[in-house]
């Protein structure tokens, strides 16, 4: 074993420790929302910081910190990524490198890559070279995952894939795509798809971005006209996709709690919790209110709760005291959390967060996240989809009723404009 894979956790909280504070920008803690007016410029500017910070992360021994080392990695523990998140509370990390390119992408990757693939890709996405994202949804449906219908047609030593992916957050800058196909129609649905690897930039793809009522604009629509992918671009075997895509799905519920990902601890996830909404409280003149300081500490308790659940969950699981189901669980609780969360800070801004001016500050962010309060229910799967996942999976009640389990696909009814 080398001298690193064998870092006690204290020896790497003091590395981790001396290289964030010498070289890290310190920002409080980190909001992750989906933000409503960021020029272009700006967005590529972060994209492009954040890609350098992976790379300081990379050179300095701290980033896949639990990838194996053959790909890069530390070949490290859970726990000492944790050491790490804790490091980080407060400074910058590289907040679109994490989900989805190491979690659920590079995931699947050191689950179903090849040798010839992780190495071509795992070390480039360490090294913040290689953004990743995820081409599941369409727009036929998000939440019936095994029902895509971009399809799949073989073509001589590679495939020919064409079709609609959708709601796809950031794929205007990011560079690589799983992509889920089908690709035989004459089988039940979960029997006929595969995963494949695209290059997201070339002529095939059409990258169209979406505009949405706030002016945001990462969303993306992505059209594939006969996108040309060699054999050795599939990810687990013809058909097998869904054994694949089981494990995508664990892998996205478990998205920041996945040890692949880092996340610094006190990063407020979604929209503003806690801390924020002490400060949000501050900047409105209302922190000494008794109903505001009700819901601050009503905030805090959600945020608190949250983690140490995902904890629960993400320990139950490695351990193998829970199945890889349970990370449900922790995501409807996150949904109705970072909801709520959302409409306290909304009450706390008071008028300021329905009308604002550029003066307002934070106050004026509680009116925009919770204008996409909802943002934290759909995206990554909905929590009726999880609410389904924890019923019949983890407490094992009996299975939704299916039409098209035992059907070819090319015959189970669908809407006109879904039709192939
Ligand atoms: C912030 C954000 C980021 C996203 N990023 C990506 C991304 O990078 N890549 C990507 O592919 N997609 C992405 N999505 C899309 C997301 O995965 C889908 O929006 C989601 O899966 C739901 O699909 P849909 O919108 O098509 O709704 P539908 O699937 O049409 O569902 C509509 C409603 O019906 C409910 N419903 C459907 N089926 C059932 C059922 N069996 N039982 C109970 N209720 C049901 C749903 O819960 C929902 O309320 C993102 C979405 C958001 C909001």
């Amino acid at each position: 074993m080398s001298a690193v894979a064998t870092e006690d956790l204290e020896a790497f909280r003091r590395r981790a420790r001396t290289f964030v504070r010498a070289n890290l920008r310190p920002v409080g803690s980190a909001v992750m929302t989906v933000r409503s007016r960021v020029s272009d410029e700006e967005e590529l500017a972060a994209v492009a910081r954040d890609r350098e910070v992976q790379r300081m992360l990379f050179d300095a021994g701290l980033a896949g910190v639990c990838v194996p080392r053959e790909y890069g990695g530390q070949g490290l523990t859970p726990a000492h990524q944790r050491v790490l998140n804790e490091e980080l509370a407060g400074f910058e990390f590289p907040s679109r490198i994490q989900v989805p390119t190491f979690a659920p992408c590079a995931a699947v990757l050191l689950e179903f890559g090849t040798e010839e693939q992780k190495q071509r890709h795992i070390p480039p996405m360490l090294r913040g070279e290689e953004i990743w994202m995820q081409f599941l949804s369409e727009p036929s449906g998000g939440s019936d995952v095994a029902g895509a219908l971009t399809s799949a047609v073989r073509d001589g030593d590679g495939w020919l894939l064409s079709g609609s992916k959708v709601w796809t957050t950031g794929a205007w800058w990011s560079d690589w795509a799983l992509c889920l196909a089908r690709t035989d129609w004459d089988v039940a649905k979960h029997a006929g798809l595969t995963v494949f690897i695209l290059p997201i930039h070339q002529p095939s793809i059409d990258v169209h971005r979406i505009e949405m009522l706030n002016g945001n604009r990462e969303f993306c629509q992505e059209f594939l006209n006969e996108v040309r992918v060699p054999d050795g671009d599939r990810v687990g075997g013809v058909n097998d996709g869904w054994t694949v895509g089981t494990r995508w799905m664990f892998h996205e519920r478990m998205s920041y709690n996945s040890p692949l990902v880092t996340f610094p601890t006190d990063a407020v996830h979604g929209v503003a919790g806690g801390a924020s909404t002490l400060e949000l409280a501050r900047a409105a003149g209302r922190a000494d209110d008794p109903r505001v300081r009700e819901l601050i500490g009503e905030a805090r308790a959600l945020e608190v709760v949250w983690r140490e659940l995902q904890h629960r969950v993400g320990v139950g699981i490695a351990t193998g005291a829970m199945s890889s189901q349970a990370s449900a669980v922790a995501r409807v609780f996150h949904c109705g959390a970072s909801m709520r969360q959302t409409t306290i800070a909304f009450d706390v801004a008071g008028a300021a967060g329905g009308a604002w001016t550029d003066d307002d500050g934070p106050l004026a962010r509680a009116g925009t996240d919770f204008l996409m309060r909802q943002v934290a229910c759909i995206g990554g799967g909905t929590t009726e989809m999880a609410r389904n996942v924890v019923s019949e999976r983890v407490l094992g009640m009996p299975r939704e009723r299916t039409l098209d389990k035992d059907v070819a696909f090319r015959d189970v009814p669908r809407s006109p404009s879904a039709k192939r």
